[in-house]
């Protein structure tokens, strides 16, 4: 961390101070043991410079279940290897349903309506299994190498959890299979799957991680992951998808592309500037971290940054 590029530290500062005495901080995911026991008072946000530099506040190296939020590094992944054929098999349309719902896929024969949504994650990482023979190692290593932490790694225990409450994900899997638009035997896709969501990592790795959207598709290390307009397409989605069902509401707060998940983390991408990410367990009703919104809600407000 070098303090004279870190631009906005005198800001997050002050977001984690405002944060600090903000009460209701939402509950978080109930759904397998491992989140609930998380403390709703946690709170850790971080920004990560084009050139590498990363910087934060309060709990920002702490590792968290990254859950959803990996569902955008999949489908950059996928992307990058298939291009438009993908769109074949995954829409680019906001649900306004929940993430796990089933409803919408039977009118749509079977095509997830967005690759956020579960269903479209899980046609994403089949995707990605049929052209890697391991996507869950596949993103881990882009991970490890984007973040530059080596450590980073599934959690055992998260993804056990998973599998163990996977009743639903198992039935949108099935339900897609019967329309032709899963690959892989359901168990090996949901093995993976499992193990994308359950991989634990902190503000910093997922904030340097995220880099590549803000860069144009451009990896830490130079090389090129997606085209200008690649990463412009997966900016949008986020900008339209990425919140589950309040998708909206974080567009008309935050004015950013971001994607959260139940672990309570949230990704942000200012193009060309910066990308944000911050932490807090405790969710509002639609699954997304509240401290998280408000922080990136005050981050837009006082730095005047958002595409908008
Ligand atoms: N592992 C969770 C599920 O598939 C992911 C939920 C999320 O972060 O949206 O149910």
């Amino acid at each position: 961390t070098t303090t004279s590029s870190a631009t906005f530290l005198p800001v997050l500062e002050r977001i984690a101070e405002e944060i600090s005495h903000t009460p209701g901080r939402g509950r978080p995911a109930d759904y397998i043991p491992a989140l609930a026991a998380r403390d709703p008072r946690s709170f850790g946000m971080a920004v990560a410079e084009p050139d590498g530099t990363v910087y934060g506040v309060g709990d920002w190296r702490e590792p968290f279940s990254a859950q959803s939020i990996t569902k955008v590094f999949t489908l950059a992944l996928d992307l990058a290897r298939e291009g438009d054929e993908l769109w074949e098999h995954v829409g680019r349309e906001p649900s306004g349903n929940p993430f796990n719902s089933l409803v919408q896929l039977e009118y749509e024969n079977g095509i997830p309506r967005n690759p956020f949504i579960n269903a479209g994650a899980l046609v994403v990482t089949d995707r990605l299994q049929t052209r890697t023979g391991d996507a869950a190692g596949e993103l881990l290593d882009f991970l490890r190498a984007e973040s530059g932490n080596p450590a980073l790694d599934f959690d055992t225990e998260v993804a056990a959890s998973e599998t163990a409450h996977g009743d639903r994900n198992a039935a949108l899997a099935h339900f897609m299979a019967s329309y032709g638009n899963i690959d892989n035997d359901i168990p090996v896709l949901l093995d993976q799957y499992f193990r994308q969501c359950s991989i634990a990592a902190s503000c910093a790795d997922l904030a340097l991680a995220t880099g590549f959207l803000a860069r144009h598709g451009i990896r830490a290390d130079g090389s090129r992951l997606l085209s200008r307009s690649q990463a412009k397409q997966v900016n949008a989605i986020m900008l339209t998808c990425g919140t589950y069902d309040a998708a909206g509401n974080f567009a008309y707060r935050v004015g950013l592309p971001g994607k959260s998940g139940v672990g309570g983390g949230i990704i942000a991408v200012v193009p060309g500037r910066c990308t944000l990410c911050v932490w807090s367990p405790g969710l509002d009703e639609r699954g997304n971290s509240v401290a998280g919104v408000a922080a990136l809600d005050r981050f837009t407000t006082l730095t005047g940054l958002s595409i908008f």
